[in-house]
């Protein structure tokens, strides 16, 4: 079985999906040769179904107890019994924390000792608030440099971490600690991530898994229709406005859509499904073309480039077109660091591909 220890996760892109949606995305992780993260309380029954129906992929569990209105904090500890469950299951297990709200030392110590003192492979689950990534990332890399184990994150913030530009430097920083970094419950900054050096990170299925909202927020938008991802734009749009405002020869070459125009999403019967596959297999199939570039870095920064024009494109004619601020933030960024430590080399843009196919 794959997944079994933390090296089968390396380089992963995984879906983090509801346990109802396990079964669809499942199908579409195992397309793509990867795995799931279940966020949910019992995934037990879950898991063991997969594996009775042939998933072999490597499975994480995510407890939640980290978000919500009746979140745990993180000083409350972990319970062995929910790591016990998911070894016994065959899985790496990751920590029921609670969440770490920012300067919680006390609890940061609290996870870490109590992961440490389980039996392994564990995986310590820190529900991060995002101003630990504008001053505290050094000390937090010196204690997870100091208890020697792997980390999972999740990042708090009230729209998308990914666009402010202190934390994705700060996120850059904690990549360099000695210990494999996980992201969970994140979008398609994911692949940013991992083209960084992220050890694994995880694609959400819906907005609440995308994102770790603060208690008391606005919570997750309420989208007025179905939605789904865009490659060229790197972002989720709602199937009105894929049929009505991107150009009718934008393709889609995942395996589920298999160059079919992303206009067919919203004429299909069940267009809930379709979109639901088609997105998480469009980000599957973006990773496996980063993952063969030459500097997934420099092809990231390249890619959030190309996604920036287009949306500038349909910008100039719709007028409440607003580009995503993680491409932004993402493409700034990364310009600046890769001009500093990066030799580019000549490589033909992926979106000169698609561009190419459209
Ligand atoms: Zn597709």
């Amino acid at each position: 079985m794959v997944g079994a220890n933390l090296g089968d996760l390396r380089s992963r892109l995984l879906v983090q999906c509801q346990p109802g949606q396990a079964k669809n995305a499942a199908r579409v992780a195992s397309t793509h040769g990867t795995g799931l993260v279940l966020t949910g309380r019992t995934p037990g029954p879950v898991v063991r179904a997969l594996r009775e129906h042939g998933f072999t992929g490597p499975i994480l569990c995510d407890a939640n107890r980290y978000s919500g209105r009746r979140r745990s904090p993180a000083v409350s500890g972990l319970r062995a019994s929910w790591t016990a469950e998911q070894q016994d299951l065959g899985l790496v297990a990751v920590t029921d924390s609670g969440y770490l709200g920012e300067h919680d030392w006390l609890g940061l110590r609290r996870i870490l000792t109590d992961a440490s003192r389980q039996r392994g492979p564990v995986i310590p689950m820190l529900p991060l608030a995002a101003r630990w990534f504008e001053h505290s990332v050094d000390g937090l890399v010196a204690e997870l440099n100091h208890f020697g184990l792997p980390a999972a994150v999740a990042i708090e913030h009230p729209r998308d971490p990914f666009s402010v530009r202190y934390l994705i430097r700060g996120f850059l920083e904690l990549l360099e600690a000695e210990v494999p970094i996980l992201l969970l419950r994140s979008n398609v900054s994911a692949l940013g991530a991992l083209c960084h050096g992220a050890h694994t990170a995880a694609i959400g299925t819906t907005c609440a898994l995308r994102h770790l909202y603060p208690r008391g927020g606005r919570g997750a938008p309420r989208l007025p229709s179905i939605a789904a991802f865009v490659p060229r734009l790197l972002d989720y749009r709602p199937l009105p406005t894929i049929a009505t405002q991107t150009p009718p020869a934008w393709r889609c070459d995942c395996p589920e859509c298999d160059g079919r125009p992303l206009i067919t999403l919203a004429r299909s019967q069940r267009p809930e499904a379709s979109a639901f596959r088609h997105s998480l297999s469009a980000q599957l199939t973006l990773h496996d073309r980063l993952c063969r570039r030459p500097v997934p870095a420099a092809a990231w920064h390249e890619l959030c480039g190309n996604a920036l024009a287009e949306h500038r494109y349909l910008a100039e004619s719709l007028p409440d077109w607003h580009p995503p601020t993680n491409l932004r933030a993402w493409y700034q960024l990364t310009r600046d660091a890769l001009a500093e430590h990066v030799q580019l080399p000549r490589q033909p843009a992926l979106g000169q591909d698609q561009r190419a196919r459209g």
